[in-house]
């Protein structure tokens, strides 16, 4: 009779680099409520308020609450939270744009204008730096479905 293999990790308990184990989901939340979640800086995966944020440009790797990584194993998860970012920011400075164009008219100030987009250009970055990334991470929880052992918490999600 041999003793039993406990060479194998229990899953149940760790499975992440760091040991962390997320809260499990029984329910994945739709389209809306992801979006919803990622564009009012809420982690998409529980909903917490706080996310994975310690101020407004630090954030630590896991949410705080539910301990689901936000970037879910893909190393260059950053690479699309800079394109949400810019999405953001462009989107900003287009819709800035027609409505100053859309209440000044016919007489458009041209100038005051610029300045205005100007001053989204440069804020804007800053401004929705923490919900570019809530909203790609809610964005890639759409695209990429988590399988049974994330939504159990056992593990990250995989590419
Ligand atoms: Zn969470």
């Amino acid at each position: 009779m041999s003793a039993p293999d406990d060479s194998t990790p229990d899953r149940s308990t760790t499975d992440s680099v760091d040991g962390s184990v997320s809260t499990p989901i029984t329910e994945f939340p739709g389209f809306a409520r992801l979006m919803a979640r990622g564009l009012t800086r809420r982690c998409p995966w529980c909903g917490d308020r706080k996310a994975y944020f310690t101020g407004w440009f630090a954030r630590t790797d896991r949410c705080r609450r539910c301990r689901h990584p936000y970037r879910r194993g893909d190393e260059a998860f950053e690479l699309g939270a800079t394109t949400a970012n810019i999405i953001l920011t462009f989107l900003s400075i287009l819709i800035a744009i027609l409505v100053a164009v859309a209440v000044t008219l016919p007489d458009i100030p041209t100038v005051p204008i610029v300045v205005i987009v100007g001053v989204i250009a440069l804020a804007g970055p800053a401004i929705w730096y923490p919900i570019s990334f809530t909203l790609w991470q809610a964005v890639d929880l759409f695209m990429r479905r988590p399988d049974a052992d994330e939504m159990a918490g056992r593990s990250d999600g995989r590419l």
